[in-house]
């Protein structure tokens, strides 16, 4: 990937920010593992290092190890034996392992980065990723989602400042992980509106040139979906590109709008309802793609209605509090006082309805366009494939907004007459 390219044709961007990122190569070909050693040490990455991986992702890596020890490069080896949950006890797992190397390389995907991401901030070590799977977005991003007392949260951490994908290694990873990736691609669709929803109606920062980066990769990954499941290397490198650069949109812009929106807070409340009973989530963008479907279908129907009154805010907090479970309400306090829409008032929002409506229409698929896209990119489309049902599919509705302090159509709802309940909305 050109990253030089990319800061070049972002220079002197009308948005007025200096648009700047911390990671040196991000390399994705064909046969890059055995030259990984010569990637790390080619970009000043430390000789002596930490190799973080489970046992999955070091055996689709099979040897990588000897290329590194072939390559002068000393490592000590901490293998997990099933990696799942990015647990804040697994970042000082990492961080006790960290004491006599210098720098920390990831082979995996997932919560296994963002485990080490975090670490290699708290002991301020280099970072790098081999990658083994193009399944979520998270790659090139400088914060990591860890759950901490039940409770995750996107946490300071460190950006890989070297990223190499092996695309023979990222196409023969499972076709449900590259639906999982795309999956998380597709929840850009919503972000994006998200975004520019929260510009137009209390002037939030936006910049188009990023905005427009994320819409022409998401368009030339749309036009692959029927490959996605297959084990293509073309298609899973595209994948990964993609999936590096919406990370990297995010560091661009600073904030996370770009990448994520309503879709991702959604996977989010679920997969914390799901924690807090004792059970694994589904793939983050498995999740991520349900809840875009299920966005997708209402911010349309919204947009729609030929008639809407606009209130002020209209919720039931003991609702909402209930929803998160007693362990969450001061966070879920924290987040919403003061609330997100405070600068938003019945008139104002009136006001900019059509435009809200006219964003809609521009930047989403129909409803119908996006299940056939889905499906051929074999990607989840409902609730009952994540295993979430239509209670819980509820609660991620109407509680998702309150997980953070942010604009997002959905949470404008909560200004309006609209009855979620009567919109035959499908998931
Ligand atoms: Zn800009
Ligand atoms: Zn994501």
């Amino acid at each position: 990937m050109d990253i030089k390219g990319l800061l070049e044709s972002l220079k002197n961007c009308p948005c007025g920010k200096e648009h700047t990122v911390d990671i040196k190569a991000v390399e994705i070909g064909h046969g890059l593992k055995e030259r990984t050693a010569e990637i790390l040490k080619s970009n000043d990455f430390p000789t002596n290092i930490l190799v973080a991986a489970d046992r999955n992702t070091l055996g689709a890596s099979e040897g990588i190890l000897e290329v590194l020890e072939q390559g002068g490069i000393t490592y000590k080896l901490k293998l997990y034996d099933n990696f799942t949950e990015p647990l804040i006890e697994y970042v000082h797992e990492i961080e006790a392992e960290c004491a006599d190397v210098d720098g920390i390389l990831s082979v995996g995907t997932g919560s296994l980065n963002d485990v080490c991401r975090m670490a290699a901030l708290t002991c301020d070590k280099e970072f790098a990723i081999f990658a083994t799977a193009p399944s979520m977005d998270g790659f090139a991003s400088g914060t990591s989602p860890i759950i901490e007392n039940g409770i995750k949260s996107t946490l300071p951490a460190r950006q890989p400042s070297i990223l190499i994908g092996d695309t023979a290694i990222l196409a023969a990873s499972p076709a449900e992980l590259k639906s999982s990736g795309f999956g998380d691609i597709i929840g850009k669709l919503t972000a994006l509106v998200d975004w520019r929803v929260a510009h137009v109606l209390v002037g939030e920062y936006y910049c188009e040139q990023i905005a427009e980066l994320v819409r022409k990769a998401l368009r030339q990954l749309i036009s692959m979906a029927d490959r996605v499941t297959e084990s293509d290397e073309e298609t899973a490198g595209f994948i990964m590109e993609t999936l590096v650069l919406t990370g990297l949109a995010m560091k661009l812009a600073d904030v996370s709008r770009p990448a994520s929106g309503a879709e991702h807070m959604i996977s989010h409340f679920w997969g914390m309802r799901k924690l807090a009973v004792g059970k694994h989530a589904d793939y983050h963008g498995k999740k991520v793609g349900v809840a875009t479907m299920m966005l997708v279908d209402l911010y349309h129907k919204m947009a729609e209605l030929p008639e809407i009154e606009f209130c002020e805010d209209t919720i039931d907090w003991d609702a909402v509090y209930a929803g998160y479970g007693e362990k969450f309400v001061d966070y879920v306090k924290a987040m919403n006082i003061p609330s997100a829409t405070e600068n938003v008032t019945p008139v104002s929002l009136a006001t900019a309805w059509p435009e809200i409506c006219r964003i809609v229409k521009e930047e989403l698929p129909t409803y119908e366009e996006l299940l056939d896209i889905m499906k051929r990119a074999g990607a989840a489309t409902h609730c009952p494939e994540i295993d979430v049902e239509e209670p819980l599919a509820w609660d991620g509705l109407d509680f998702h907004t309150f997980m953070r302090h942010k604009i997002t159509l959905s949470r404008l709802i909560y200004m309006t007459d609209v009855d979620t309940r009567k919109m035959e909305l499908r998931f």
